[in-house]
């Protein structure tokens, strides 16, 4: 399948303007995503149908907690992705070779509206790298009123995104550090971009953010007053997910102790109304009212409405930004 977002350049070499990396490709070779490839002069999508792994999980494993909570949806992902963090937690798909199947659209459109899904999560590797792809599954998913949701790195360029987005029902964006030094070191990339992912995503679709605490790399106190700030500056209902990072890949650092990630929540709330601790058993991941505190949502072993109705807080009547 032959890509979008690309221009011709000098000596027969392809610029692709998908991602901030606009990869200067030499006839035979593939970007830094290794996905996309100059064949003869035409920027190929070598992952365009490619499915390395499918799943149903609970919408909360996204993580999504504020749309559509405990409902299943079908999580698909390919191969490729346009960073290179040294804590991937998915590095063989991301980074290595795969077994791949494809699913055809008719198959895909089965799947995803099958056992109580309300339609595809692109997880798993990063799904912008599946551009032309998603792009394409999207639309159909929309004409049959299934939802359509990225986990994404953000990673990518302001053209592509705003042509998608009108397509994407809800996205969960890694903001993996305040710091671009922390981008560029141990992600391979900038933090600017992401930022301005997250402000346009927000323009026009339901957003939530994911921040893997890595202790002492991106948990020190300022940091996370720097990231609670950030986020309430363009919404403080936005959900932000703290995550337990867990040594994977290149990273062999020890796993981030739990009082640690409890004071970045404690920190991060004074900004923010909603903050969720991941990858970690029996804390309270519970939703609560930002006005009154009753209880919305219970997260035990599945998630249970409990506190709204009509979109208004049981208690107080305050309007709750939850879709349901
Ligand atoms: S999408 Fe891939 S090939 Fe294109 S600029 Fe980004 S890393 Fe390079």
């Amino acid at each position: 399948m032959e890509c979008l977002y690309y221009e011709r350049g000098n000596d027969n070499a392809i610029i692709c303007n998908l991602c901030p990396h606009n990869c200067v490709i030499k006839e035979g070779n593939v970007g830094i995503c290794r996905v996309r490839k100059n064949s003869d002069g035409k920027l190929i999508a070598l992952n365009y149908g490619r499915i390395t792994s499918y799943a149903y999980d609970p919408i909360e494993k996204k993580p999504l907690y504020h749309f559509y909570p405990g409902k299943p949806i079908l999580s698909i992902g390919s191969y490729g992705c346009n960073l290179a963090c040294d804590f991937c937690q998915n590095w063989e798909i991301a980074h290595d070779e795969r077994l791949t199947m494809e699913i055809d659209k008719e198959d895909i459109l089965l799947l995803s509206s099958s056992g109580g899904s309300i339609g595809i999560a692109y997880t798993y590797n990063e799904p912008s790298m599946s551009y032309e792809y998603i792009k394409h599954i999207s639309k159909v998913m929309r004409k049959h009123g299934l939802k359509n949701v990225m986990v994404t790195n953000g990673y990518i360029n302001e053209g592509p995104l705003i042509e998608l987005l009108p397509y994407i029902d809800a996205m969960n964006i890694d903001l993996k550090a305040m710091t671009d030094e922390f981008y560029r070191r141990i992600c391979k990339g900038s933090l600017k971009p992401v930022q301005e992912t997250i402000k346009r995503a927000v323009e026009s679709t339901h957003v939530e953010l994911t921040t893997l605490i890595i202790e002492g790399e991106n948990s020190s106190d300022e940091e996370m007053e720097a990231l609670g700030e950030w986020i309430a500056n363009i919404d403080e209902d936005i959900p932000l997910h703290l995550s337990k990072y867990h040594p994977a890949y290149k990273m062999k650092l020890p796993e981030t102790k739990y009082e640690v990630l409890m004071r970045a929540k404690d920190i991060t709330k004074k900004y923010l109304n909603h903050v969720y601790i991941g990858n970690v058993w029996g804390v309270d991941n519970n939703t609560y009212c930002p006005h009154c505190h009753n209880r919305l949502i219970n997260r035990y072993s599945t998630a249970e409405i409990v506190g709204i109705k009509d979109n208004n807080c049981t208690k107080c009547g305050n309007e709750v930004n939850i879709i349901y």
